[in-house]
């Protein structure tokens, strides 16, 4: 039973050992012939990928003879290392790129939900690699372009919904604003994009040439916001060297610098508004229209503003001037009649035939020395003249004589009594003498005085001695007496003295 067991196992593991024999030469000739379509197959693909870059090409050489020759793992390995460095970027690059990609992206979409999300996002692509570039863009794509309806793409295990992702970069695409040198490229990468029998290879290159186009979007809009920038400079310094201009145009005038006012206000907002279209701006050439549309509204505003300045500073000169005129004519008017008015007061006041100030000016010194002699009590005394048979005079010598007689008399009164005293011709042959400070005593002796002078100076008349004689009345102002009832007084003391015989002075 043992043997028969024994030799019965022993037949069996013969078998088997010879099963498993013809199993390996199977395997490795199976083996063998993958080994040499394997080769084919590398041969075959450096010969495709030939040319595509230089660096490369020395590399797929290498490879190629080496396979030529069989196998040898350990030089094929050192090969496709050197080959495998040139053809995987290293993440230093790859990070630079994935920070260009970001800032383009947070140029584009500025709401706050999307700044968020891009930033934090780009924190996680910074600290955490993804270990394919496609799951990136996903997370990308998932926060620019969210899309309810349709599911997130299934992302496990490096699978990639290729129609959802497309869908998304083309949105993406026709959502920014792409200048137009890259019109052709952005055209090409829709059309690739929107087919819909994509296969995962073709995907990928797709994919790559949309990340790449949209790179070099972000670079070309950098340099054209340099661009810009330069330009807003040269801007900026032709608008102050006008707005210099403008200031020292301007002139003091409230309706010139309310103008200046409202003409810097819409400037200012102008050109907020093209530092708004600059920022705003992704293209240079848009951008420049607008400025200029602008640069034409300022240039217009200016020139309004000039005009509309300079017809009122004519205006403003012209009514200058006229005021000028005016107040020149003003002056000279002003001149006259001040010079008529003196005339005037001084013919009111005077006497023309004696220059003695007459009855008005009487009046207007009579009241002021009235006030003063009610006030501080000071004696005022009176003095009323009148010439003796003065009618005779002028019948015996004539008209022209009596005026001498006048001039005469006046004369002598004026002479020959204190600075203090006023004289007056009062009408006719008669004068009046107010005596401030002087009670009626001492009026009366100054007049007999007077009156004595004026007899002893006598008068020729055409060769004949002719005796002149005055009479007087003298009075003071006592209370209660008004300008009237002293001028009575003294008129009732010359009336006596005139009753008495005339050549003397009587005191009432
Ligand atoms: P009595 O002594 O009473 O005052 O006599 P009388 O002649 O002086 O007085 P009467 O009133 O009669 O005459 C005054 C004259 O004075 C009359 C008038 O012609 C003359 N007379 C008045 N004013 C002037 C004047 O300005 N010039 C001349 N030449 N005569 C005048
Ligand atoms: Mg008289
Ligand atoms: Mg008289």
């Amino acid at each position: 039973m043992s043997l028969f067991s024994k030799t019965a196992g022993q037949d069996k593991w013969k078998e088997k050992y010879l099963n498993l024999l013809d199993e390996q030469e199977q395997s490795e000739q199976s083996y063998q012939e993958k080994e040499g379509l394997l080769c084919k197959i590398i041969v075959r693909l450096t010969i495709a990928t030939a040319g595509l870059d230089p660096l490369l090409d020395p590399h797929l050489l290498d490879i190629r003879d080496q396979l030529k020759n069989g196998i040898n793992s350990h030089a094929l390995k050192a090969a496709l290392e050197k080959f495998t460095t040139l053809v995987i970027p290293s993440p230093q690059n790859q990070s630079v790129e994935t920070d260009l990609l970001f800032d383009f992206l947070l140029q584009q979409y500025l709401t706050e939900q999307h700044q968020n999300a891009l930033k934090r996002l780009k924190n996680k692509a910074e600290t955490v690699k993804f270990k394919n570039p496609n799951q990136l863009f996903i997370a990308i794509l998932e926060i620019i372009e969210p899309d309810d309806d349709i599911p997130p793409p299934n992302i496990i295990a490096n699978q990639i919904d290729i129609g959802i992702v497309s869908r998304q970069l083309l949105l993406l695409l026709e959502g920014i604003e792409i200048p137009s040198i890259f019109d052709q490229q952005a055209q090409a990468a829709k059309q690739l994009l929107a087919a819909s029998n994509q296969t995962a290879t073709a995907f990928e290159t797709i994919l790559d040439k949309s990340f790449k186009l949209l790179l070099k979007i972000k670079q070309h809009n950098q340099s054209e916001q340099q661009d810009i920038d330069k330009f807003l400079a040269h801007l900026t310094e032709q608008l102050t060297a006008l707005d210099v201009s403008l200031i020292g145009a301007s002139t003091a005038a409230i309706e010139s610098a309310e103008n200046r006012s409202k003409l810097d206000k819409s400037v200012s907002e102008q050109m907020e508004e093209l530092k708004l279209s600059s920022t705003n701006a992704t293209k240079l050439e848009p951008l420049k229209g607008i400025i200029n549309s602008r640069l034409a509204n300022i240039a217009k505003e200016i020139q309004d503003h000039n005009q509309k300045e300079t017809i009122r500073r004519k205006k403003t000169q012209q009514q200058l001037d006229d005021l000028v005129d005016k107040i020149k004519n003003l002056e000279s008017e002003s001149c006259d009649l001040k010079s008529k008015l003196k005339i005037a007061n001084t013919q009111a006041l005077r006497d023309a035939l004696t220059g003695l100030p007459n009855r008005n000016a009487y009046n207007e010194r009579l009241e002021t020395e009235l006030a003063r002699w009610k006030r501080y009590h000071s004696p005022l005394s009176l003095i009323v003249w009148d010439i003796d048979h003065f009618k005779n005079i002028n019948d015996s010598y004539g008209h022209k004589a009596g005026d001498k007689v006048l001039l005469l008399i006046a004369k002598q009164l004026s002479e020959h009594s204190r600075t203090t005293d006023f004289i007056s011709r009062f009408g006719g042959e008669e004068f009046t003498m107010l005596l401030p400070n002087t009670d009626s005593q001492s009026a009366l002796i100054l007049a007999n005085q007077l009156r004595q002078t004026i007899e002893k100076t006598g008068f020729n008349a055409s060769g004949t001695a002719v005796a002149i004689t005055v009479s007087c009345g003298v009075t003071k102002f006592i209370t209660g007496d008004t300008d009237e009832t002293a001028f009575e007084r003294a008129d009732q003391a010359l009336y006596q003295a005139k009753q008495q015989g005339r050549n003397q002075c009587c005191i009432l």
